[in-house]
């Protein structure tokens, strides 16, 4: 089913949440270990990341480096299919601009359309690490808006070589990416949302948001998004912070502000448990006063840990 179904047939907020392929040379147990915790709570969808390729050097000795492609989480598709066959439970795999091609793009669709999987999450993906921006592939597409028009495309029968393919269209639900604090590219959240408009009037049915701590911030930016035009639903994502290392890289990674009240009782913990205590509180605060103003749906963004998050569902759910 597709995710807007799932919207659009909701008598209250839905639960969902984001799952990491597992490192290669990991099997695919380490995936339901992070899913059958949260089982209970009834997910109406969930969301596997896309990771693409790093560059890496390899010093071969003589002064010599090489340059070496690697990526080390495979399988984004493959898991979307196998979670719906042995969880009866829809599947949303994310697929990004950054080293795909169009007809790249085209086949992985296809494929996802294949597997029955009827939901996608069009994403840009940032620049490979260590390159100071994006660079879209010679036949691939700059923005996510190029990519959404692919899809809603594809929708509607237009294969990049029709004559060749005697294809049907396919049905697939199209969500997008969108910032509350804005995406650190953007000039403003204006000319942000703007972009973001352009998506949604390409063809994305509804938008999950980057992580925030501050719940202000989310209804503010709905707020705009409806000024701007912006009607589809805004699913707000969600992440407890559980470690010191979150403290440090969370804010930097995602470009996100922590409030200051939550910011006060973070710098005083000494410990990953003290962290965890208060991060875990803080997202029960905010999920339950998104819940009670009637969001669509809470988003976790698990990381591959699903024991946070399930706590935070016990006291919201
Ligand atoms: P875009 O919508 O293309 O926006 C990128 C920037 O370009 C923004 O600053 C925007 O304002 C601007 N822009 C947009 N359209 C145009 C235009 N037509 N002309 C000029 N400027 C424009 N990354 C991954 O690699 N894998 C994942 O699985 C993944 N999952 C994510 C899930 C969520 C919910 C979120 C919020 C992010 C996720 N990301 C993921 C990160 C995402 O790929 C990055 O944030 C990326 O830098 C931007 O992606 P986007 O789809 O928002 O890009």
């Amino acid at each position: 089913m597709k995710v807007i179904e799932h919207l659009r047939n909701a008598k209250e907020p839905l639960f969902s949440f984001e799952i990491l392929p597992p490192l290669k040379g990991k099997d695919i147990r380490s995936i339901y270990e992070g899913i059958d915790p949260l089982l209970s709570y009834k997910p109406s969808f969930i969301n596997v990341t896309y990771h693409r390729e790093e560059v890496i050097y390899k010093d071969r000795g003589h002064g010599l480096l090489q340059r070496v492609s690697l990526r080390k989480r495979p399988g984004t598709i493959g898991i979307c299919a196998t979670i719906k066959a042995k969880y009866d439970i829809d599947t949303v795999p994310h697929l990004i601009c950054g080293g795909f091609s169009r007809e790249e793009t085209e086949d992985a669709l296809i494929e996802i359309n294949f597997l029955g999987i009827d939901n996608v999450l069009a994403l840009r993906g940032d620049a490979i690490k260590n390159e100071p921006q994006f660079i879209a592939e010679r036949d691939g597409h700059p923005h996510a808006v190029d990519l959404i028009r692919q899809i809603d495309g594809l929708n509607k029968g237009k294969y990049l070589h029709d004559e060749e393919l005697e294809a049907a269209p396919t049905d697939l639900c199209v969500g997008a990416a969108c910032y509350p604090e804005k995406h650190p590219e953007a000039l403003n959240l204006n000319v942000d949302i703007a972009y973001l408009k352009q998506k949604v009037d390409a063809g994305a049915e509804y938008l999950v948001t980057q992580m925030f701590f501050d719940n202000t911030k989310y209804f503010h930016f709905v707020d705009l998004c409806r000024e701007a035009g912006i009607t589809v639903p805004i699913i707000p994502g969600l992440k407890p912070i559980t470690t010191i290392k979150h403290t440090q890289f969370l804010p930097k990674t995602f470009r996100v502000d922590l409030p200051d009240e939550l910011a006060d009782r973070l710098v005083k913990c000494r410990t990953d448990a003290e962290v965890k205590k208060v991060g875990v509180e803080w997202t029960i605060g905010q999920a339950r006063e998104l819940k009670a103003k009637g969001v669509p749906c809470l988003h976790f963004y698990t990381m591959g840990r699903s024991e946070a998050v399930r706590t935070v569902l016990e006291h919201v759910f």
